[in-house]
């Protein structure tokens, strides 16, 4: 079916939007590269577009969708986490909304394990010592040195995609893990990476035999020479497991002072104020972030104190940033592609038109019989 339909992109998704126009969509698209105002987005809603694309810059909420009341269709957002779309709202227009999970796991994994092996080796500060001209010789320690990565100890916190992705990346590297996830624990998967470790370990491809297993979130923070966090971000009030600050002076007090923190997920998952405090103080031995409480990073973040620049790297919400993931049409490969695919089921009615049958929606509940 080729129908027609009104799209407005608050952001330029690449090749994906000219599959849409080839299908006969007339679709406009915002041509800055930062995010359209809301005022604007209320207005390209309210002039009646059956489709919004929207990124995770974008607020979506009652507001959005009072003025698409009997026009909008669906919201398509480009990224697997929606903290920025109000899913009660949603709900209570009867909005279907889409997101792009799992082509992006990977991509973002393997972008959080880099982070840890680039925190802990130090290479930021290194290729500094290169590049100001402050190789002064080669000595056994000085001026620093790093922390190794193989054979160490990781806490996963959050075992969803990405979090169960990351743990296959640190298979090679011999690490041991504790995984936390209060809401959903893959003990099957835990079992597979076991049964790995222990043939690696039989057929003599490592000397000691890594393990893996669920626990508490005090154990695993206490135990561990790395945290890696994989959750989403959930404000208090919209489930019994909220994310928002669950890294604060309490729970980081619980790392060891030689432990260092990988924030992939959502920044106000970390309370930022408390993280400057902890790496000034030295209660842990450095954090790399990849997203903050506000983007893009304000110049006046405590965060940017020469003091800790040494402890802590800061990524530009860059860890899906890969060319096929963000920009291929395919969508078992790309977030583009995924996304579009999204919008087209619902307008086109895909899946005899059920919502709960379309695997990009998200908020199926809403259409449950
Ligand atoms: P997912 O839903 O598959 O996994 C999230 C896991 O977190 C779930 O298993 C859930 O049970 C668990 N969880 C929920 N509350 C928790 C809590 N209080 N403590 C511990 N675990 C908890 O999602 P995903 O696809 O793995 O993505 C995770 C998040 O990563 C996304 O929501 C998004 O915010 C973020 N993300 C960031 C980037 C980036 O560019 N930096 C890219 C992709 C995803």
């Amino acid at each position: 079916m080729t129908a027609k339909f009104r799209v407005f992109a608050t952001c330029d998704i690449g090749e994906a939007i000219e599959l849409l126009r080839r299908r006969g969509y007339e679709v406009e698209v915002y041509p800055q590269p930062e995010s359209p105002p809301k005022e604007l987005i209320i207005e390209k809603v309210k002039s009646g577009i059956d489709g919004l694309i929207t990124t995770l810059r974008d607020p979506i909420d009652a507001e959005i969708f009072e003025a698409g009341k009997g026009t909008l269709k669906v919201v398509a957002q480009y990224a697997v986490g929606f903290d920025n779309i109000n899913r009660a709202d949603a709900n209570r227009y009867k909005i279907p909304f889409t997101h792009t999970a799992d082509v992006l796991t990977e991509a973002t994994a393997e972008f959080a394990f880099f982070m840890l092996g680039m925190l802990a080796r130090k290479m930021w500060p290194a290729e500094h010592l290169t590049r100001e001209n402050n190789w002064g010789f080669w000595h056994p320690y000085l001026p620093f040195l790093g922390d190794e990565v193989t054979g160490k100890t990781v806490a996963v916190i959050g075992t969803g995609r990405i979090g169960l992705a990351f743990i296959n990346k640190c298979v090679g590297f011999n690490m041991n893990v504790l995984c936390y996830d209060p809401a959903y624990q893959n003990h099957g998967f835990v079992k597979a990476i076991q049964e790995v470790h222990d043939l690696r370990h039989v057929r003599g491809l490592v000397n000691d035999k890594p393990w893996i297993k669920y626990v508490g979130l005090e154990e695993a923070l206490g135990g561990t020479d790395f945290v890696s966090v994989h959750v989403p971000l959930i404000r208090p009030g919209e489930s019994d497991t909220p994310t928002y600050h669950l890294f604060n002076e309490t729970t980081l007090r619980m790392m060891k002072p030689t432990a260092y923190l990988v924030n992939t997920s959502r920044g106000p998952v970390v309370d930022e104020a408390a993280l400057a405090h902890a790496l000034r103080e030295n209660w842990i031995a450095g954090a790399a972030l990849d997203v903050y409480e506000k983007e893009p990073l304000p110049t006046d973040s405590p965060l940017r104190d020469p003091a800790i620049s040494d402890r802590c790297r800061l990524m530009p919400h860059f860890a899906s940033a890969a060319r096929i993931t963000r920009l291929s049409t395919d969508p078992d490969k790309g977030m583009a592609g995924r996304c579009v695919q999204g919008l087209m089921d619902v307008l086109e009615r895909n899946y005899g038109g059920d919502a709960t049958k379309m695997p990009y929606v998200v908020n199926k509940e809403a259409f449950a019989k």
